[in-house]
């Protein structure tokens, strides 16, 4: 088997490929299966909306690489536009884009779901296994010194001035320049992130790649040969141009949590737990603001973590509490979560170079469906717990208080009406705030549950395996499957457990 991209944006499109393995989606998921499911002889496809893009055409401008690197050109939002949705759409997911933080399930997550949830394969005595490869695909290593920024020195100084415990996180980039535009995929190449590691060793082994490839149907997914309705898609990926037909024996959905629900819903695959129990762990951003130049953009933008407030083995819910983590974003996503607008809102913005942000990180319970209307219509239904909002009332305090011990000027809470928080009394406004719908500027990047595994039908939609209840052989191999939140953040504990269904899968094939 000859492997390699196929572009049918730009190449003509067969009418029909037949395949022993058809993966759907090429990040984390995906492409950690591709490749070993490839290296071990088997015949591989893999389908990817998004399309391959790499080298000189990685801009580095912020309307072009939204528009391209993004599911729903980094437009998606819950139903009540309280939180905005962050997915890749590009050949390698989103780890292409991501901010190269390195987290592993914490072990206390990994028991929890071992007891709680009888999903023995991932007790950690079976599991460290698949962490510890993962931690090898990504060359993961502890962020150097040289490339901790001033804004995140600034979270660590306040943290450190109050007696919390932090640290310097774990990250999957080689020979970075600090650039700082991390979200927009990295123009260096210095990520190791599926497009970079898992994808080209499974083209090497003989996987065959198509992008502006989007799988719409999955047909006869209890028969031996299952078969995928595919729409090409144009160059821009905009609209939808013909069709084909893939017709494979082992189907892997790796499509991202909501995505991957979404086509088995929309195929009619799968119980009634299929689209259920999201988790979208929303972030909220908050900024402090100093009077010298602090030139976040320079720099690592996501490096340091306060983690003093991090429950790793809470009985319900196994990852709970909340972090501080500091962070920067290209002008244009930081102008559009700045609570102001108009002249008010570009002079804010001249303030650009003298803010240090942080993201507050709190797991959430499932509390959220994907619905797909008759029409093909998606819905991310979402309600923010209580809890939820309870703990990022702390966190805002608690990072409010971490940046004025670092001398920050003022710490903007960007709700509506933005709250500015002058002194450690001060802080304690954040009590007030409500989080209603579309007040906060809350953003999700790690998407899970909606296929939840569990021992029984009755308890979820996919077995221990990840094959989807009431399919032969079709396998969810993302975040879709896992019962509660995984860490907080999901590119390793996607990578480690796709290399734990993998290996499973091969024992059986
Ligand atoms: C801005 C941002 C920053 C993040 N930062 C971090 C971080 O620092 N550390 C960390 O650990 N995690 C981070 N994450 C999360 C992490 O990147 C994701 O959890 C991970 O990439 C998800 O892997 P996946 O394989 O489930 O899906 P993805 O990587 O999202 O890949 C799914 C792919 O499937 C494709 N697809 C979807 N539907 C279809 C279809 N119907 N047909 C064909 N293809 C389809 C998509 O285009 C996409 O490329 C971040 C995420 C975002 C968005
Ligand atoms: S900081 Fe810049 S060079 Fe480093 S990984 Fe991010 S985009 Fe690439």
């Amino acid at each position: 088997m000859t492997g390699g991209i196929t572009d049918l944006s730009k190449q003509p499109s067969p009418e029909a490929i037949t395949t022993e393995i058809c993966v759907i989606g090429s990040g984390c998921g995906g492409a950690t299966a591709a490749r070993l499911l490839a290296e071990a002889g088997h015949e591989v496809v893999v389908l990817e909306e998004g399309r391959d893009l790499i080298g000189p055409e990685r801009t580095q401008r912020d309307r072009a690489m939204y528009d391209q690197l993004y599911m729903d050109r980094a437009g998606r939002a819950s139903h009540d536009l309280s939180v905005d949705i962050l997915q890749g759409r590009v050949l390698g997911g989103g780890g292409v884009i991501n901010t190269c933080d390195v987290v592993p399930i914490p072990e206390g997550v990994l028991h929890h779901w071992a007891t709680k949830y009888g999903l023995e394969d991932f007790a950690p005595e079976r599991f460290n296994q698949f962490t510890d490869d993962a931690l090898g695909d990504l060359s993961a290593s502890r962020i150097p010194e040289s490339l901790v920024n001033t804004a995140n020195n600034k979270l660590r100084q306040g943290a450190e001035g109050l007696g919390l415990r932090g640290e310097v996180m774990m990250h999957n980039r080689v020979g970075c320049r600090g650039l700082g535009t991390c979200m927009l995929g990295c123009p260096v190449h210095a990520k190791r992130n599926p497009r970079m590691v898992a994808l080209p060793k499974a083209i090497e082994a003989g996987a065959r790649i198509y992008t502006r490839a989007r799988a719409v149907k999955i047909d006869k997914a209890s028969q031996e040969l299952k078969e995928i309705t595919v729409h090409t898609l144009d160059p821009r990926g905009y609209h939808e141009q013909s069709e084909l037909k893939v017709r494979a024996k082992i189907v892997i959905v790796a499509a991202n949590a909501i995505a991957s629900a979404q086509l088995l819903l929309r195929s009619g695959v799968g119980n009634v737990h299929v689209g259920k129990n999201l988790m979208l762990q929303p972030q909220l951003a908050i900024i402090g603001m100093f009077d010298e130049r602090i030139a976040a953009f320079d720099g690592v933008p996501q490096s340091y973590a306060v983690t003093e407030f991090e429950e790793e083995d809470n009985v319900e819910f196994g990852l709970w509490g909340y972090r501080i983590e500091g962070i920067m974003g290209t002008p244009g996503i930081v102008s559009t979560m700045l609570p102001f607008s108009g002249v008010a809102g570009m002079e804010n913005m001249t303030q650009y170079d003298r803010m240090a942000p942080s993201l507050l990180l709190a797991p959430d319970a499932p509390s959220g469906r994907v619905e797909v209307a008759r029409d093909g219509r998606l819905t991310i239904h979402y309600e923010q717990r209580d809890d939820h909002r309870a703990r990022l009332r702390q966190a805002v305090e608690m990072a409010a208080k971490a940046y004025l011990e670092a001398g920050a000027r003022e710490v903007l809470v960007p709700t509506r009406p933005p709250l500015v928080i002058r002194s450690a009394r001060e802080a304690k406004k954040s009590q007030e705030l409500t989080f209603a719908p579309a007040t906060a500027p809350m953003i999700s990047a790690h998407q899970q549950g909606t296929v939840r595994f569990a021992a029984s039908e009755h308890d979820g939609g996919a077995d221990p395996n990840g094959q989807v209840y009431g399919t032969r052989d079709v396998y969810v191999f993302d975040s879709s499957g896992y019962p509660t939140s995984a860490a907080s953040h999901t590119m390793t504990p996607i990578i480690a457990s796709s290399r734990m269904l993998t290996t499973k899968l091969l024992t059986r094939i």
